[in-house]
């Protein structure tokens, strides 16, 4: 079976109730490729308005979430109350939590286990910086990054999960990543998938591309056979999100 393409809208640290609420009844109205599942990740204290909002068949993710399920954790939000405010996903290992609030591929990875433990997906994130990819250690650090999440979880878990490989430097910067190396890279994951985890992992786990996608560039991207979708930051918070969720049509 293909696997299904998948566009995910991170909306970061922005949008207040009336902005995020016209970015939902967008989408609702608009025609999306029925063959997209679409996820979109507002900021935490939207997450309820959001799920209300939003029509049923698109997805909301929290932006982060704890590893403990309870407790004196001030400000940080349990897979439970997650689930309690009936959201399904969570985007885990975002490069702007791993490198300004410098997580680590140890808590990232226990993140994302309790996260499906609890019954969420997960977009789980990884990539390399600028200074890595010109040391030649995209692979290593992708590699490095997956290896943490493959240690918690198990064979069966790796189906809740969504890879979203984004190169830090294309993040936000408008530098996208051509398209032959996001497949070079995605190809690279789809075989370490086959290594580590096992052969249905390796067919049927989606790896989409973050980094300056836009209603631009997004078409020769979906070309390549080892892009399943995209992770959108910027330009999800625009009407043109809706021509990226099309770029297969
Ligand atoms: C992101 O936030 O995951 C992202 C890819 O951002 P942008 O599309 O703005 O580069």
């Amino acid at each position: 079976m293909p696997r299904q393409f998948f566009v995910g809208g991170n909306f970061k640290m922005n949008g207040v109730a009336e902005s995020i609420t016209g970015i939902v009844n967008n989408l609702n109205s608009s025609k999306l490729d029925p063959n997209t599942e679409v996820v979109i990740s507002p900021p935490a204290l939207y997450l309820t308005l959001t799920r209300s909002l939003a029509d049923p068949k698109i997805g909301v993710a929290a932006q982060n979430v704890f590893d403990k399920p309870n407790g004196a954790f001030t400000g940080e939000i349990s897979v439970e109350q997650l689930k309690d405010a009936k959201i399904d996903w969570v985007v885990i290992g975002h490069s702007e939590r791993r490198v300004i609030l410098k997580e680590t591929d140890e808590f990232i990875a226990r993140k994302t286990k309790a996260a499906i433990d609890g019954g969420l997906s997960v977009i789980f994130c990884i990539g390399e910086t600028l200074e890595e990819r010109e040391a030649n250690k995209t692979i290593e650090v992708v590699t490095r990054q997956l290896n943490a999440a493959a240690k918690e979880l198990s064979k069966e878990q790796w189906a809740k999960v969504v890879i979203a490989y984004e190169p830090v430097w294309a993040i936000g910067t408008g530098k996208v990543a051509t398209t032959e190396q996001a497949q070079e890279v995605h190809a690279a994951i789809r075989e370490w998938l086959g290594k580590t985890i096992d052969s249905h992992a390796q067919e049927t786990v989606r790896v989409i591309y973050g980094g300056s996608v836009s209603e631009k560039n997004c078409r020769e991207l979906a070309t390549q056979p080892d892009v399943d979708g995209f992770l959108v930051g910027g330009a999800s918070l625009k009407p043109a999100f809706v021509d990226i969720v099309n770029a297969r049509i």
